[in-house]
């Protein structure tokens, strides 16, 4: 027994010496290792290995300090004050760069995609017709390639014949509805859609986005949920402007480089892109999109191709029994949709490129009858829209027929196809608009086409006095 109280004297003895200053210790004040003010000025001190002691203050500033960069050691050091950003350690991803589980919305996504639920291409084309004037043609045609697509997506892979994808490429002239064309399509399709534009794009690695940007564009719409975006529709619009360029000597980064680019794309591959930005850097997650179940639309206005056509139907024609006049193709409106595989390539797009893109389809020039419908027919038609706001003022706005043409006729003046429409008619309804909640006494305004021309001005009608016309300026 009494080793054992030896022993435990010992220790006693032991834990004083090791303690350095023992007791004494507790008599002084302890003091920051930074600032050197004592406890009783600083306050509670907090304790880091080494014995060592630094306020809350100081301990603050040195988060600052690391966290806004001017730390000249730091920066000496090559470190930049993002490093030491320990925010991440918070879980704090921003919404655009998380990814959906797999397993989320896969319910709604199959629901989508049920082959037995796929329209079938007659009433895609009638859903279309609603919202699309004329272009009988590429409706039918899109309407055709659409139903396969996902027709082949619901067979999936393990067929016997493997039917390949119907990737498209539109040609037809500015405002003519391309891009109206395939976001109704993926509207109605309840499909994410993505829409790039092909002069922003460029090989990698050169000032620009790179192809693959395109698939993250097509993530986003999709909200992140990788299977979704798998089965999307990218619409690369301006695809003209990647033509292979002519007589240059220096090396094509935007051109002939990207329709390379785009052949792993069109073909179908795993990508990897970023989430929620369009470059790759250390701080944005990435994922893996399989491209071979995405429809690729490209688009372009195509300036020169009927040159291009017409020399080649010429240089047909005119050889051999059946040799026509040379001039026969100069006012043919409908050449365009004479093109071929040939008269793209001599245009500037590669083989390869143009092998991918199996279904060629064009779009007609908007004519001045077609203008007109467009102003008023389709489902939400810009006349219908304004007649809508005045509706809420409970005021009836009405075009006369003559005010839709010359609209129409000022529209084509500006060869920009429909898109002139809306410019032409915000610049009219401008003063509508300003003067009509003025006066809670007006019923009803007819746009004449002296207004519309700028000689005259509109009709207003006021409440209950019916078949009086009053001019705005005042009778
Ligand atoms: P682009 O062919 O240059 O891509 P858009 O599709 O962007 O032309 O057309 C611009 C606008 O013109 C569309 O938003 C749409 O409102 C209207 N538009 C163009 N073509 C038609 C059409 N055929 N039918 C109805 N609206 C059209």
């Amino acid at each position: 027994m009494s080793n054992k109280n030896d022993d435990f004297d010992k220790i006693e003895i032991d834990k004083k010496n090791s303690s350095s200053g023992g007791d004494d210790d507790k008599k002084f004040e302890q003091v920051c290792y930074l600032c050197r003010r004592p406890e009783s000025k600083a306050g509670k001190m907090i304790h880091i290995p080494n014995q060592i002691c630094i306020c809350a203050d100081c301990m603050q500033k040195t988060f600052d300090a690391l966290n806004k960069g001017d730390n000249p050691y730091f920066q000496i050091m090559g470190f930049s004050p993002n490093m030491i950003n320990l925010s991440f350690m918070q879980n704090d991803i921003p919404k655009a760069q998380k990814v959906k589980k797999p397993e989320a919305d896969e319910a709604g996504a199959e629901i989508a995609f049920d082959r037995s639920k796929i329209p079938a291409p007659h009433i895609i084309k009638a859903k279309l017709d609603e919202y699309i004037i004329g272009q009988e043609h590429a409706k039918k045609v899109i309407s055709v390639a659409v139903y396969n697509h996902y027709k082949r997506i619901g067979a999936g892979a393990d067929h016997d014949v493997e039917i390949e994808k119907s990737n498209m490429l539109m040609i037809g002239p500015t405002g003519s509805g391309k891009t109206y064309l395939v976001k109704t399509l993926a509207k109605l399709l309840n499909v994410p859609l993505a829409i790039a534009d092909a002069t922003s794009l460029t090989e990698a690695g050169y000032i620009g986005d790179d192809v693959e940007s395109v698939i993250s564009k097509l993530l986003a719409a999709a909200g992140n949920d990788v299977k979704k975006a798998q089965r999307g529709i990218v619409f690369i619009d301006e695809i003209d402007k990647i033509a292979k360029k002519r007589n240059t000597t220096s090396r094509d980064v935007s051109g002939e480089s990207v329709q390379q680019g785009l052949l792993k794309l069109l073909e179908g591959a795993d990508v990897e892109v970023p989430v929620g930005a369009s470059s790759k850097n250390a701080m944005v997650p990435l994922v893996t999109v399989n491209t071979r179940d995405i429809l690729f639309i490209c688009g372009g206005a195509f300036p020169e191709l009927e040159k291009i056509i017409k020399a080649r139907l010429t240089r047909q024609s005119s050889i051999g029994f059946r040799a026509e006049l040379k001039d026969k193709y100069d006012n043919d409106p409908n050449i365009l949709q004479k093109v071929n595989n040939e008269d793209l390539r001599e245009f500037g797009m590669i083989p390869e490129f143009l092998g991918r893109l199996p279904i060629v389809f064009t779009l007609e020039g908007l004519t001045k009858e077609m203008l007109i419908k467009v102003l008023y027919e389709p489902k939400n038609a810009i006349i219908k829209q304004y007649q809508k706001l005045l509706a809420l003022d409970e005021v009836e706005l009405i075009f006369a027929p003559e005010a839709m043409e010359a609209i129409a006729d000022k529209a084509m003046a500006k060869n920009t196809g429909a898109r002139a429409l809306r410019a032409i008619l915000e610049e009219i309804m401008l003063d509508i608009m300003y003067e009509i909640p003025k006066d809670d006494n007006i019923g009803k305004v007819i746009i004449t086409k002296e207004y519309v021309e700028g000689k005259g001005v509109p009709i207003i009608e006021m409440r209950g006095i019916h078949n009086h016309k009053l001019l705005m300026a005042g009778e």
